[in-house]
């Protein structure tokens, strides 16, 4: 009987558990990066602050092998994940792993396409459909069709105007015009906004299949360099007469994939990542990308055609300030620094060293008197099924607190099994 009620106990216990993590929504997240002219080592650590940050996702960030190295090591297994981002625009990898990157947008995976990513692999043709438009890296018209939106406001797909793909404005802030109201990544979104700061890439050719242009650049623009296609970035050409595509939406497959040409990095990301504009539609995008839907309300802080709106404060976490800062948790606050604390359990893998030093900084949090009961509920709950018997007294000391006597069984029956 004792035994059954155990059980019983175990199973009600898990799906509470089950339906908690559910509720939460957090999409396993793989950020794809290690090579590229672009500034990777700054923007990747951001991007994945910003998907954890926002509690829906848990994104832990893979290198490639450094340029020139050994490709056929870099095997992801993508079916692991809910959503891929690339930030990345270097050497190509193994036919095995663009056979089995395909095969995962195919059935349904997510991608979002960062920034530069847009300019990686001119001679995959299944990467250059999916992310609809690309540039740079000697593409030209053998790539597709230039696509803009004419300063009319009409949408150019058939111009085959010879010439190189991709070019470079001066960084500058600009005005993002939202052309597709009805998406649900643009949804609600301004029809006019400010963009901080950033470096615009333009004059994209592409495939464009099953591709909507969500958001375009303002016409005002000035071009000076178009890496890959002209060595030494010379001034080149004149400004440039259309409304060139900042945001795309495209379907390849069963899969979702969203290119963003925002959020030029600078050391600590800087202010085209701390955009608003940026930061939002990236979420919103990865939400698409992963789910087909956002539910995401739009920021109160979203920027409008008056100005740019930045979030200097954000910063990136680290594991001392995620220990740190999760001791005053309650139900009304962000999740972020558990969902930092989570990620950073998943990318120890089984690296016992860092999982004990973690779970060192957990009992520490069940012994400190000022954490919250709040807090050590999602602590106890972590180590249940990564404690060792290291935190197995300090997990038997809270069971006098009455607020925590559930945690506790719970955490004590799965630890002691
Ligand atoms: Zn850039």
């Amino acid at each position: 009987m004792k035994k059954q009620y155990k059980i019983l106990l175990l199973a009600a216990a898990l799906t509470a558990l089950i339906s908690a993590c559910q509720k939460e929504g957090v999409y396993k997240t793989l950020i794809i990066t290690g090579q590229g002219e672009h500034n990777w080592e700054y923007s990747s650590p951001v991007l994945k602050q910003i998907l954890d940050g926002s509690g829906m996702f848990s994104a832990e960030i893979l290198k490639t092998p450094a340029k020139g190295g050994d490709m056929s090591a870099f095997n992801p297994k993508f079916s692991k994940y809910k959503l891929v981002v690339l930030d990345y625009s270097g050497d190509s990898w193994s036919d095995a792993t663009k056979a089995a990157f395909v095969d995962y947008v195919k059935n349904g995976g997510g991608v979002v396409v960062y920034h530069a990513s847009c300019s990686a692999f001119p001679e995959w043709k299944e990467y250059n459909e999916m992310t609809g438009l690309g540039g740079f890296n000697g593409r030209d018209e053998s790539a597709g069709p230039f696509v803009y939106v004419s300063r009319d406001g009409d949408v150019v797909v058939d111009d085959t105007t010879k010439g190189a793909a991709g070019k470079v404005a001066e960084r500058s802030d600009f005005e993002v015009r939202t052309l597709n109201t009805e998406h649900p990544i643009t949804k609600g979104l301004p029809v006019r906004w400010m963009q901080a700061s950033d470096e615009m890439l333009g004059n994209l050719r592409g495939p464009g299949l099953n591709m909507e242009i969500l958001a375009t650049n303002s016409p005002r623009m000035q071009f000076r360099r178009a890496p890959g296609a002209v060595p030494g970035g010379q001034r080149q050409a004149p400004p440039s007469p259309r409304f060139e595509p900042v945001l795309m939406a495209i379907k390849y497959g069963n899969g979702r994939i969203f290119n963003t040409l925002l959020g030029h990095a600078d050391e600590g990301g800087g202010p085209a990542m701390q955009s608003v504009g940026f930061i939002a539609t990236l979420l919103r995008g990865a939400e698409w990308a992963a789910t087909g839907a956002v539910t995401q309300e739009v920021p109160y802080d979203f920027p409008t055609a008056a100005g740019t709106m930045l979030r200097p404060d954000f910063v990136p976490v680290t594991i001392d300030k995620a220990f740190k800062e999760i001791i005053s948790y309650d139900i009304t606050k962000s999740t972020k620094y558990y969902t930092f604390i989570r990620s950073q359990i998943a990318e120890a893998g089984d690296n016992e060293q860092v999982l004990l030093d973690i779970e060192k900084r957990m009992v520490n949090v069940l012994k400190n008197p000022e954490a919250t009961a709040e807090a050590k509920k999602l602590l106890l709950r972590e180590l249940s099924w990564m404690g060792t018997d290291y935190c197995v007294q300090a997990v038997k000391d809270l069971s006098s607190n009455p607020e925590l006597t559930e945690a506790v069984d719970f955490a004590l029956t799965r630890l002691q099994k």
